[in-house]
């Protein structure tokens, strides 16, 4: 067992805002996952590293100078040791980090190190594509948030209103067209593509707010804890479980 909460989903379908909830209240550590392939976009065009010849990249990536360092008040991306997490959070990136991350060196590399945290950093929130059906096939938990793409690209450009991402104001056609084109690449590429685990516990945020999503999941954690000894044991010190009558809410 691997003492991990998956949370998977494309775009926009509220994954990073519920998974820095989750941590926060589990009181545990959050890995943002689509944060390296983001990172790994920004350093290949800063180093002028064509995503065309693979050979090339496969070769460049233990050179990408990639580094993670997870805590309690967010995740830091670092390259060489400077910390990039606002510049790849533009417009540009996201569309890069998804043409990367199709290239099967890149996401072995990225697969590895997820692997290594999830590993080192027990118990850890995961959210990305892949983490439930490929990265952590026996996390103890999986989830896969879906919206429809409407709902997720009105979410993204609110984002983008609210300066919080320091991205480049665009229109919502122009957020919602990307989206689109992002969901076909992440979702129809060969190695590892976006999709739900079998075991998965799929979500529709479509028409919920993200305290609502957090509560949902936090009660089906508190039930499935409850209803698997293996599982309560461990998580009981986070989900707050009554040992007798199994679950409780924290409030
Ligand atoms: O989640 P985020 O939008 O930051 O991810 C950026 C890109 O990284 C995604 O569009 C996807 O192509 C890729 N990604 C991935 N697998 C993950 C996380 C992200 O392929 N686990």
């Amino acid at each position: 067992m691997t003492r991990a909460i998956a949370l998977d989903g494309l775009s926009g379908a509220g994954k990073s805002t519920i998974a820095k909830a989750l941590a926060n209240t589990l009181g545990i550590n959050y890995l943002d996952t689509g944060a390296m392939y983001r990172a790994l976009a920004y350093a290949a065009k800063q180093e002028k590293i064509s995503l065309d010849e693979e050979d090339l990249v496969a070769s460049w990536l233990d050179h990408s100078g990639l580094e993670l360092v997870l805590a309690r008040t967010g995740q830091k991306t670092l390259l060489h040791g400077v910390d990039v997490s606002t510049q790849i959070r533009s417009p540009e990136m996201s569309r890069l980090s998804s043409a990367i991350s199709a290239l099967p060196s890149v996401r072995h590399y990225c697969v590895e190190m997820q692997r290594q945290l999830a590993d080192q950093q027990m118990p850890l929130v995961l959210d990305g594509r892949d983490i439930g059906s490929y990265v952590l096939p026996r996390a103890d938990f999986k989830f896969y948030l879906e919206a429809t793409a409407a709902e997720r690209a009105r979410r993204r450009w609110q984002q983008m209103q609210d300066g919080s991402q320091g991205a480049a104001a665009q229109s919502y056609d122009q957020v919602l067209a990307e989206i689109i084109k992002r969901d076909l690449n992440d979702s129809s590429r060969e190695l590892a593509p976006a999709i739900a685990a079998p075991d998965a516990i799929v979500i529709d945020t479509t028409e919920l707010s993200a305290a609502e999503v957090l509560q949902r999941i936090l009660q089906l954690m508190r039930v499935r804890a409850a209803e698997n000894p293996a599982l309560g044991d461990f998580w009981r010190q986070y989900l707050v479980l009554d040992p007798v009558c199994g679950a409780e809410d924290k409030g």
